[in-house]
């Protein structure tokens, strides 16, 4: 029997509440982990008490040296985090040990395998951007409190109105005419082209001064201040603004909308390709192309189809109608991963996972003290080297300094990164999303299902076999595929792998 020989690699950082193990233990996991799968540790790499920055971790680039020499097959770490300090840097040496055709095992790995574990680490990906985003929520709640008195925020007012005294809207006279006329125009019919030209040639300006065009009539006709409502940062008032428009010409406005709408969709049909860069030939790998067709009755079909099949009769691959495929996979991707139940507990993980790294507030004060403390010594020494003190020590501790410094504003930077709080209704919302809509337009779920999730399909002619997004930031190109991370379900044996 071959044995995968594997390095591996251990990270200690010292920091307050501290709950890591210590090298030894992570050793000791790691080791418990080869023996249970069977693997031959051949190299162990291990740095102590290191910041995050990638460059003051020599072990760690030993490691990725060593990965192109074929001395191991795997690296097996104690858990994600040990590997980079932040999923940008991450991706890139996941990538470059892939690349090297170096396998990645996590010893205690929280995120489970299977239909939860492409969830969660999918999800982990879109709340660390939203949560990333703390400073903006700041702004908002400012702006909720204003808006809660229904002032005007930000610079700019619409068409018609102006601010009045204590930040409140006041109507326009000029701009309010403007908007009148658009409205009666639209209604009865006059296309935005013409209603432009009137409003340019009468001497009426938009908002920002400029002449009219297409896109601020489609806005206009829209916006529902024009019949009172103030709608701002979460909060809505009806009546919260004068209204310039009376709500039975806002609503035939509207009507008239739909009525543009459908026609020029029967006019100008264009299908959307879902699978489009993402769905393979099984037999060629090249990427399928989408086309349409229109058949005797006079009614047009849509296909996906393999470009060697269809060009020089190089591949055996036949077309495949566009709706049935896209629906298939999505059905086969609800059925086997987006279940009410493992929503529910993916949720429950999740908001465990994060409870549990929630030690920013004292990691940061901890990390501000010693920088506090590191630029106090600095100064110190400083002017003893200004008075003509200078020693060889003295310069000496002034460099050990420098880089303490550094690796204490890189740990300051990751834990500040880390920063989010979410409850569980958040989560349970955010997944949500993913749940099949009892009431909702299928073809946008449809949508929002291969977008988030589905990263490549291997189409054969009796099945195929569907890549899911694990890790999100990773682009790997289809020689590797067997090792790229990637949860795999064949459609044949219902199987995971
Ligand atoms: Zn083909």
């Amino acid at each position: 029997m071959i044995r995968l020989r594997v390095a591996l690699y251990a990270r200690y950082s010292a920091g307050p509440r501290q709950t890591d193990q210590s090298i030894e233990g992570q050793v000791r996991d790691c080791t418990d982990f080869c023996k249970q799968k069977g693997f031959e540790i051949v190299e162990l790499y291990a740095d102590r008490h290191i910041s995050g920055k990638t460059d003051e971790r020599p072990e760690f680039q030993r490691l990725i040296v060593d990965s192109k020499k074929n001395k191991f097959d795997g690296v097996v770490v104690w858990k994600t985090d040990r590997f980079a300090r932040n999923k940008y840097d991450s991706a890139i040496y996941k990538r470059q040990l892939r690349q090297n055709g170096i396998q990645i095992f996590y010893a205690k790995e929280s995120i489970p395998d299977g239909p939860e574990g492409i969830i969660l680490e999918s999800l982990m990906e879109g709340l660390a951007e939203y949560y990333s985003a703390e400073l903006a929520q700041k702004i908002k709640r400012g702006m909720h409190e204003s808006a809660l008195k229904g002032r005007a925020l930000g610079p700019n007012r619409p068409l018609g109105y102006k601010t009045g005294e204590n930040h409140t809207y006041e109507i326009d006279p000029d701009g309010a005419k403007a908007v009148q006329i658009i409205f009666e125009m639209y209604i009865a019919g006059e296309a935005n082209a013409d209603i432009c030209r009137r409003l340019n040639d009468l001497g009426y300006r938009t908002s920002q001064g400029n002449e009219f065009n297409k896109n601020s009539v489609s806005r206009i006709i829209q916006n529902k201040m024009y019949i009172g409502i103030y709608e701002a940062a979460g909060v809505r008032i009806e009546d919260g603004v004068p209204a310039l428009v009376s709500k039975e010409m806002f609503h035939l406005a509207q009507m008239e909308k739909e009525r543009r709408k459908t026609s020029k969709r029967e006019r100008k049909e264009v299908a959307d390709y879902m699978l489009s860069g993402k769905l393979f030939c099984g037999h060629c790998k090249k990427a399928m192309n989408g086309v349409s067709g229109t058949g005797k009755s006079g009614r047009k079909f849509y296909y996906y189809y393999c470009p060697s099949s269809r060009a020089k009769k190089l591949c055996k691959k036949r077309h495949v109608r566009k709706e049935y495929i896209e629906d298939l996979i999505v059905r086969k991707t609800v059925e086997h991963v987006l279940q009410p139940e493992v929503i529910t507990h993916i949720a429950d993980l999740l908001y465990e996972e994060l409870q549990k790294g929630d030690t920013r507030e004292t990691d940061i004060a901890y990390y501000n003290k010693r920088l506090r403390e590191n630029k106090k010594a600095s100064e110190n020494i400083l002017k003893a080297i200004e008075k003509g003190l200078a020693s060889d020590t003295l310069l000496a501790r002034l460099d050990s300094l420098e880089s303490e410094k550094v690796a204490l504003e890189g740990e300051l930077a990751y834990h500040k990164s880390k920063i989010h709080t979410v409850e569980k209704g958040e989560i349970l919302y955010c997944l949500g999303k993913y749940l099949e809509p009892e009431t909702l337009d299928w073809e946008a779920y449809k949508k929002k299902v291969i977008e988030g999730f589905i990263k490549e399909v291997y189409l054969f002619d009796d099945h195929f076999l569907i890549y899911y997004n694990v890790t999100g930031m990773e682009d790997i190109s289809l020689l590797d595929k067997e090792n790229d991370g990637c949860s795999v379900f064949d459609e044949r044996s219902s199987k995971w792998s």
